[in-house]
């Protein structure tokens, strides 16, 4: 088996389908990887990817690579664009993929759509650039640098994520209203 047809079924097993978008995410592991001068078909811990969109994409770029949310090596910036940012912890060397909009002549039939991104060129499906990212020491892998308890609703807080109002610690709940509101 090919390389991609790796892990594409890779990404397949933990997605479900291959869909479009999951063939864009693991071309865009295949290029941000090689860039970083990293294999995709072997695990690594020097890897932080930052995702700009919580679609198809991202499971696989999380199913070839193994970052996760719970690693604290996957970060997704909410932003709505198939666009993924791939960090070498061991270097610092990092680069932002991002997929050039579709043209809109392309066939509607996703299984179609899947095919051409497959074999498309890589350089008329993503623009990649050289980045730098400044990783917070609060947001690095690994044990806890800090811990607080929210003076208002009493909840702890981990990681730095706090806020201080008045000199004291308020989650972001209490601080800039939350998502839900408690019945
Ligand atoms: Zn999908
Ligand atoms: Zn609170």
């Amino acid at each position: 088996m090919s390389t991609i047809d790796i892990l594409l079924q890779k990404a397949k097993d933990f997605h479900g389908e291959i869909c479009p978008g999951i063939v864009m995410g693991t071309r865009m592991t295949i290029a941000g990887m090689r860039e970083l001068g990293l294999d995709p078909l072997t695990k690594t811990h020097d890897l932080i990817v930052y995702v700009e969109i919580d679609r198809c994409a991202t499971d696989a770029i999380q199913a070839i690579t193994g970052v996760s949310l719970g690693h604290r090596s996957l970060k997704h910036m909410n932003y709505g664009k198939f666009a993924a940012t791939f960090i070498n912890t061991a270097t610092g060397k990092a680069v932002r993929v991002a997929a050039t909009p579709r043209n809109p002549d392309q066939p509607t039939d996703m299984k179609e759509v899947a095919k051409m991104i497959c074999n498309a060129p890589e350089e008329e499906i993503f623009t990649i650039q050289d980045v730098k990212v400044t990783i917070l020491k609060e947001d690095m892998p690994g044990f806890p640098t800090h811990k607080d308890t929210c003076s208002r609703c009493g909840e702890g807080i981990m990681d730095s994520k706090e806020v201080i109002i008045d000199g004291k610690a308020v989650c972001k709940n209490c601080a800039q209203g939350s998502y839900y509101t408690i019945l």
